[in-house]
């Protein structure tokens, strides 16, 4: 069922690729998110009484639905982002991915069975929901982000209430009305509009929710957990980053220009994995340097699919951006391309920024500590790999890293020592594939994996059962 706002009130979406009107959707309030948990709560006894493989059923023929419709769906995604169709596309068989994994693991849902110190007690342990599950998100791969909460939401046997991000209603509203088409029982999974502190705070604060998982900034997310921590609520906080990519004297500078490009300004660098620290060794600075900017003046900005990089989500983001950019200056940072909104015809409406590559920057400056989420990389000049570790260390955040090298040696030792969630050796900075755990060290998360197996620990609790038997009394 679809239903307006309480109060009627609509918000208006904006395309970041002309800045024009794209759609209205609902402004939700605290009475549209009471509404919203109740109904997931109504549908709780039901949907937590099938066994997870009819969970998991249902969840195929989501997926199933969502790769019948995936150009419908990437064509949601491409217009609310700007990003181009192929993107969107890649994004949505990646949301097709999350959602057969998940569903698979209906037939996973394993406890364990533990060795007890007294005879004749067995124990186990055994999965079980945790209630209402509320699911706040970003706009920057909206597809995918929906389908990292709901499928394994979901699949654990909670109901969902599902927070869109403003920036892409289209995209959960399309999502929903898929779920529904697919058979999902009504009140399993609820999508809400509206703005953070209108609709996102709202739902924190719901006595009725029994888990929050988050994805979006770390300014938000440390809100949120004060919020949770107040009433012991569960909270699984994926945020910002500000990733560094190393770059070695024994590298293949090709593969790691390459990298470089994809890792910093791929979905206009609003990627919580973003490479936007870009740290190199002396002794191939320059010639790196001259690699990177040439191959960075030659990116496409645009929304089609002959372009490298699209605009980013809205004004705010883009200002936000420039703002920062010009205190740099002030402070000394030098600007080796881009550094500027685009003007020409074409793109002057749209929120595109050029790829912008920036030097001359202290590891404590403004820029060099805050995310910005946005298609702009620092680059840094470091001795050697001691330097290199410990500037790629140096920072708040604690999301992803990568070196390049050909040293068994420094690679292992980085990986090892690197403060994040993931690292990667000779590649780009990156998400994880959906069976795979992702998530941040430091103020990038709070220590929880999303998405892979791990998921399963954030959606459900477990359970210890303990039976003790007479076996005499079988022989009675
Ligand atoms: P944001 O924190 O402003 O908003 C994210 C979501 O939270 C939106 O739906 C918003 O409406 C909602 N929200 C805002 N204020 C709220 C409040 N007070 N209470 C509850 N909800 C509230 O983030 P953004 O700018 O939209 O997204 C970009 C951020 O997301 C970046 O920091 C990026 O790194 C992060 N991100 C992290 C991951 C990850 O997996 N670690 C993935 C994608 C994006």
């Amino acid at each position: 069922m679809e239903c307006p706002a309480t109060s009627g009130k609509t918000l208006t979406k904006l395309s970041p690729d002309s800045g024009k009107p794209l759609c209205e959707a609902v402004r939700s309030e605290a009475e549209d998110i009471s509404i919203a948990v109740q109904s997931a709560g109504n549908a709780l006894a039901e949907w937590s009484g099938l066994t997870p493989v009819q969970r998991g059923d249902i969840l195929y023929d989501i997926t199933r639905l969502l790769r019948e419709y995936r150009n419908e769906m990437a064509a949601i995604v491409a217009m609310e982002t700007g990003m181009s169709v192929n993107a969107a596309l890649g994004e949505t068989n990646a949301a097709i991915a999350q959602g057969e994994f998940m569903a698979g693991e209906g037939r996973r849902l394993y406890g364990r069975t533990l060795t007890s110190a007294v005879p004749d007690k067995y124990a186990m342990t055994i999965r079980q929901p945790l209630g209402v599950a509320g699911l706040i998100i970003a706009a920057n791969t909206p597809i995918a982000n929906v389908a990292w909460k709901v499928f394994p939401a979901l699949i654990c046997g909670n109901t969902a209430v599902l927070k869109a991000a403003e920036d892409s209603p289209a995209t959960a509203w399309y999502f929903g009305r898929l779920a529904h088409e697919a058979g999902l029982p009504p009140g399993v999974l609820n999508i809400i509009q509206g703005y953070g502190r209108e609709a996102g705070a709202p739902l924190v604060e719901h006595p009725g929710v029994n888990v929050i998982s988050f994805t979006g900034s770390t300014a938000v997310g440390r809100q949120i957990a004060a919020v949770a921590g107040e009433r012991l609520l569960k909270v699984s906080l994926e945020l910002g980053g500000k990733n560094p990519l190393v770059v070695c004297d024994d590298a293949d500078l090709d593969n790691a220009v390459n990298w470089t490009l994809l890792s910093a300004f791929s979905n206009a660098g609003q990627r919580c994995a973003a490479a936007s620290r870009i740290i190199i060794f002396d002794a191939v600075y320059d010639e790196f340097l001259e690699q990177l900017v040439k191959h960075t003046r030659k990116l496409k900005v645009g929304p089609d699919n002959g372009d490298d990089l699209g605009p980013v989500i809205n004004k705010r983001q883009l200002d936000n951006m420039l703002g920062i950019i010009k205190r740099a200056k002030w402070h000394g940072a030098v600007i080796l391309t881009g550094g500027q909104r685009l003007t020409s015809v074409a793109r002057a409406n749209g929120f595109y920024m050029a790829p912008t590559l920036i030097g001359n920057v202290r590891p404590d400056d403004e820029i060099s500590t805050t995310e910005l989420f946005g298609p702009v990389a620092c680059l840094y000049r470091v001795k050697g790999f001691t330097d290199a570790l410990r500037l790629a260390n140096d920072s708040p955040y604690g999301l992803t890293a990568s070196i390049h090298t050909r040293n068994i040696h420094r690679a292992t030792e980085f990986t090892r020592k690197v403060q994040a969630g993931v690292a990667v050796v000779n590649g780009g900075t990156h998400g994880s594939e959906p069976h795979m755990p992702f998530g941040g060290m430091k103020q990038s998360g709070n220590g929880w994996r999303e998405p892979g197996t791990e998921a399963l620990d954030v959606y459900s609790d477990v359970k210890g059962i303990y039976t003790n038997i007479s076996p005499d009394d079988a022989y009675a």
